[in-house]
């Protein structure tokens, strides 16, 4: 890590990073959430359309084996009552699977098994309470039938009588066709009894027997005929016990509706609770992306200043401008900014010691190395300099050159370590008498020039007179020696000559001088007025 952070900005990779990671969780978490809401709607709706349609098919199976019971009652022989009963066993089959499908995911289920057991109980009760009729019914003919063969046998044996009683009989018994037995009251025994009395003692003993047997015994027309009208009303009941049943059916399996929409409305808010939640959760990671994404643009924004900054410090280059590097963190901007001041700092320092250098080889190259006075080159720039104002403003100047007398013997006494120091000696007190307009140079060995500008001859020659009698009078004392010694000066104000812009000539002129005062005796002064030279001599 350390090594990448400073191949590159850490702070800036490592947020590009979080950034980028973020939109990447902001993008697939909303994909995902989408997707399993789509999952978990589209499971809800299809799970919720296929119940509500295998109980809207339940619902119609039930009432069909129930409609189909109505048939039941009215089968009037034991083949039909079969075709109905496999009709309906075709339906419960259908129930059955159906129920199986619901078993698991309706909440209800026992109330729907239980009423599943009810119908099949019911449809089973009214077959067997049918067969028990039509058996009834079979029973009720046979009597009916050995009645009608005793009556028919008493009509051809001529006994109207009892023929007549026999119908009067069965007119009590009213028509045994199955719709008005259906309809009828039970028939009244006691007046069968009543009936069959009255001709006990009209007809023989037997004749009366055969009635009672007929009518009255078990069996008879009358017992079967009671049986049957109580199995009618026993199916009466049951009837309206199917009614009740198919009552039942429509609550209970539209209550199971009800409970599967509500079902379905309850996961619907769930998921959009789930929708809500999870929308809130995306906001606030959007919300913090974009932070994230501010402080970066923040922090790629202060790069690019610390940058433009070093840049400009790297153009400006100046010692003034490093201040404003910024070096306080610890990423690569910083270590950048760290090395160009270091950079900087070397540059000023080496500039500085450049500087220094130049100034005293500026120093060199205008002074000389034992007295520290100026030297010849110096003093020769700066005659030309002179001369030329001279040349344009007519200010003249003086000019002297100064030679101590007798230096070797100094050399040849002392030593030449003294007579360095009676050299150094003598610009000093020079110097001393000098104006600061005065420039004063050696020219070599123990030769040296004077400049003095704006100055006319009277002046020149009062200093070069102090000069000479300092020199002469006060002796130098160097390292407990008293050295004697004077100076021989030509002096020479500016001369107008034919070639006026040579200026060494002008300096010719003051040698000369000075080569009149050395051969005139040495310790004076000589001014150069044009031939002759006049001599001036120690007073
Ligand atoms: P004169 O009066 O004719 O000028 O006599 P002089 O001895 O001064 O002249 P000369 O030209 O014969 O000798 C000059 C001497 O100055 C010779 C040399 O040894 C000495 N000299 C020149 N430069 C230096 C210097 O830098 N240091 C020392 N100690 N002596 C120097
Ligand atoms: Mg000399
Ligand atoms: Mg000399």
């Amino acid at each position: 890590m350390p090594r990448l952070r400073h191949r590159l900005s850490f702070r800036v990779v490592t947020l590009t990073i979080i950034l980028a990671a973020m939109i990447t969780i902001v993008g697939i978490s909303g994909i995902l959430s989408l997707k399993e809401f789509q999952e978990d709607y589209g499971k809800i709706k299809g799970n919720n359309f296929e119940m509500l349609l295998n109980m809207t098919k339940l619902k119609v199976q039930s009432n069909e084996v129930l409609t189909a019971t109505t048939d039941m009652f009215l089968a009037e022989n034991k083949s039909d009552l079969k075709d109905i009963n496999l009709y309906i066993k075709d339906r419960m089959a259908w129930i059955d699977q159906l129920s199986e499908e619901l078993a698991n995911r309706v909440d209800n289920v026992q109330e729907l098994f239980i009423l599943k057991s009810r119908l099949y109980a019911q449809v089973q009760v009214i077959s067997d309470e049918m067969l028990k009729k039509l058996a009834l019914l079979d029973a009720l003919m046979i009597e009916y039938k050995k009645v009608e063969e005793y009556k028919h046998a008493q009509i051809k044996a001529g006994n109207s009588n009892i023929a007549l009683m026999v119908d009067n009989v069965m007119s009590l018994l009213n028509s045994l066709d199955q719709n008005s037995l259906l309809s009828q009251k039970k028939p009244n025994a006691e007046e069968v009894k009543r009936l069959i009395n009255s001709m006990r003692f009209s007809t023989s003993e037997q004749q009366y027997n055969r009635l009672t047997a007929l009518f009255l015994e078990k069996p008879s027309l009358t017992s079967a005929y009671q049986n049957y009208l109580s199995q009618i009303q026993a199916l009466k009941i049951l009837k309206s016990e199917s009614i009740e049943l198919s009552q039942a059916v429509t609550s209970v399996t539209g209550e199971v509706i009800l409970t599967t929409q509500k079902n379905f409305l309850d996961n619907l808010n769930k998921i959009e609770e789930k929708i809500t939640s999870r929308q809130s959760d995306l906001y606030l990671l959007m919300f913090v992306s974009f932070l994230i994404t501010s402080l970066l643009v923040f922090l790629q924004i202060d790069f690019l200043r610390r940058v433009h900054l070093i840049r400009q410090v790297i153009e400006a280059g100046d010692a003034k401008s490093q201040f404003q590097i910024p070096i306080k963190g610890r990423d690569e901007i910083s270590e950048m900014a760290k090395s160009v001041k270091k950079y900087i700092d070397e540059i000023l320092e080496k500039e500085q010691q450049v500087s220094e250098t130049n100034k005293k080889l500026e120093h060199l190259a205008m002074h000389d190395g034992l007295t520290n006075i100026y030297n010849r080159r110096y003093f020769d720039a700066k005659l030309e300099q002179e001369h030329l104002r001279y040349l344009r403003y007519k200010e003249s100047y003086c000019l002297a050159m100064l030679d101590l007398d007798l230096f070797k013997n100094i050399n040849d006494t002392y030593g030449h370590d003294i007579g360095d120091k009676v050299l150094v000696e003598f610009t000093t007190r020079v110097t001393k008498q000098l104006r600061e307009t005065d420039l004063f140079a050696r020219l070599g060995g123990e030769e040296f020039g004077l400049l003095m500008p704006q100055t006319c001859e009277h002046n020149a020659m009062k200093l070069m007179e102090r000069i000479r009698s300092n020199v002469d009078s006060f002796p130098f004392l160097i390292n407990d020696f008293s050295i004697n010694f004077s100076v021989s000066i030509g002096l020479v104000e500016v001369q107008e000559l034919d070639d006026m812009h040579d200026v060494l000539k002008q300096l010719s002129l003051a040698d000369k001088a000075l080569y009149e005062a050395k051969n005139t005796g040495r310790n004076r002064i000589e001014i150069y007025q044009g031939e002759p030279l006049i001599a001036h001599q120690r007073a």
